[in-house]
């Protein structure tokens, strides 16, 4: 499969370090709020590459933070009176809750920057030994960028043109740099802010040096593939490079991936422009599949305008692929045969070329555009070729390869059987029996039964009650 390298420029066959494996690093969101559909693209399209990599018989360490220190998350503290880790904390199991809705895997670690402290001291001080770094007399410690020859290498930048860009820097304050495009690995703290004890000040990192530690300590000095917004590509993963290769002397990651933007009305969705949606918001009005469904319908490196028409696009796209899982479902339990039957096994290779097309198209940059088109077309073909004289062989075989693709692109295609008020009260009432024979374990079975369907039971003086979350 290609993937496209910013770093290149091109589109490249994946060759991983280690043959079947990808050791990948996707940049997670900085926990101040809850997350807006904007941060919601890079979960959805890299959660989407890795099931694709898995699919195609990769095992994925897949590895992405949450900036849980940083400006946003201290100002926010101060303002409700708490301390920062109860902020981040909070929004870290909101951000987590919106995952799972959106049908975003769980990474294989999540790691937290202020659990990762001690590695962040540790690679700034082999970047000072090495004279990639240095302090100044606050305490503050910068990244000497003249000192790393790659510097400007995945941007593709002019460094001349970005520190005469930078100069106001120079007079605003920051006056203790070496040269504009310095930036700080460690800052002394401000009072009222969280710190911890270093060699040159108490304070607390800066935001690059969080992803080199974490990415070293969880896949190694060098990895496959690192992502994330393309807002990132400068300065911050440019920074991760020098930090990275002029610690580790080794070359950072192969791959470098980037989303294009989420806009509204052509421009960027930001917490700082007030122009976002939060991905609650959009429960509210939305199945949140139908946002997964509308993200998927764009390619990843291409800008994505938000609007109600895209939404009910995608609403209609989905329900068309409903529908017929529905269909096919009917149709195999109704099937008066078992076995496949006439022309239907050559039927089912026919349908396998609309395999062949969605992988191609997944193969070519993870085109989720192209590959939802061929899971249409696949849809079409059994919507014309099942009927009622079909065998349930027939149907399930369609069935499959249609949940084996949409699968892939994270989509649930199953409708789910809503569970009727009548069905609930008699559970729990079998359940308020088993407890009184002290059959605990039938009693905690259907409490976790309902559970499992989104209904949570409260025991009350008054009995017991329950609601659908
Ligand atoms: P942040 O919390 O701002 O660091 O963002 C977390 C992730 O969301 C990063 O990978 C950003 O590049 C990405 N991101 C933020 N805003 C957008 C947007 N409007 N469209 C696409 N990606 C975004
Ligand atoms: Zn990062």
């Amino acid at each position: 499969m290609k993937i496209y390298n910013t770093l290149s420029g091109r589109k490249e066959e994946l060759e991983t370090i280690e043959p079947g494996k990808v050791r990948m690093y996707v940049c997670g969101p900085t926990v101040y709020n809850l997350i807006h559909i904007g941060n919601a693209r890079p979960m959805i399209v890299f959660d989407t590459a890795r099931r694709y990599m898995e699919y195609k018989g990769y095992e994925v360490n897949y590895v992405s933070n949450f900036t849980d220190v940083d400006d946003k998350i201290i100002k926010k503290a101060l303002e409700e009176g708490v301390e920062a880790s109860v902020i981040s904390q909070r929004y870290i199991e909101e951000c987590k809750k919106d995952m799972e809705a959106m049908n975003v895997r769980p990474a294989t670690t999540h790691p937290l920057a202020t659990q990762e402290i001690d590695g962040m001291l540790e690679m700034i001080r082999t970047l000072i030994d090495k004279g990639h770094a240095y302090a100044a007399a606050d305490g503050t410690v910068y990244f000497r960028t003249r000192s790393f020859p790659g510097y400007g290498k995945l941007s593709h930048k002019n460094l001349d043109d970005l520190r005469g860009g930078n100069r106001a820097l120079l007079v605003s304050g920051e006056d203790q740099k070496e040269d504009p495009l310095d930036f700080v690995l460690w800052k002394p703290k401000k009072e009222g802010e969280p710190y911890w004890e270093s060699d040159w000040c108490q304070g607390r990192p800066g935001w690059h040096i969080e992803c080199s530690v974490m990415s070293r300590k969880y896949l190694g000095d060098e990895i496959d593939i690192h992502a994330g917004g393309e807002d990132l590509i400068f300065p911050h993963h440019e920074n991760e490079i020098a930090q990275s290769e002029a610690a580790n002397g080794k070359p950072f990651s192969r791959y470098w991936m980037h989303n294009a933007f989420l806009n509204i009305e052509n421009r960027k969705m930001s917490k700082s422009a007030g122009n976002f949606f939060t991905v609650r918001d959009i429960s509210e009005k939305y199945d949140l599949q139908t946002l997964r469904f509308f993200m998927l319908s764009a390619h990843y490196r291409s800008p994505l305008n938000f609007s109600a028409e895209l939404m009910e696009a995608a609403e209609n796209g989905r329900s068309r692929i409903l529908t017929c899982v529905e269909n096919l479902k009917y149709l195999a339990k109704e099937a008066g045969e078992e076995t496949l039957k006439g022309e239907e096994e050559e039927l089912l290779r026919e349908a396998d070329r609309f395999r062949l097309k969605f992988e191609e198209a997944m193969d070519d940059d993870i085109n989720t555009a192209d590959a939802i088109a061929a899971v249409f077309e696949l849809v079409k073909f059994a919507n014309t070729k099942a009927d009622a004289s079909s065998s349930k062989a027939f149907a399930d075989g369609l069935l499959g390869l249609i949940r084996r693709l949409t699968d892939v692109l994270g989509l649930i295609v199953d409708k789910q059987e809503e569970i009727l008020d009548a069905d609930i009260e008699a559970l729990i009432e079998e359940r308020q029996a088993a407890r009184k024979e002290r059959n605990f374990a039938r009693a905690d079975e259907i409490r976790a039964q309902l559970a499992e369907r989104g209904i949570v039971l409260e025991d009350t003086r008054e009995g017991v009650k329950w609601k659908r979350v």
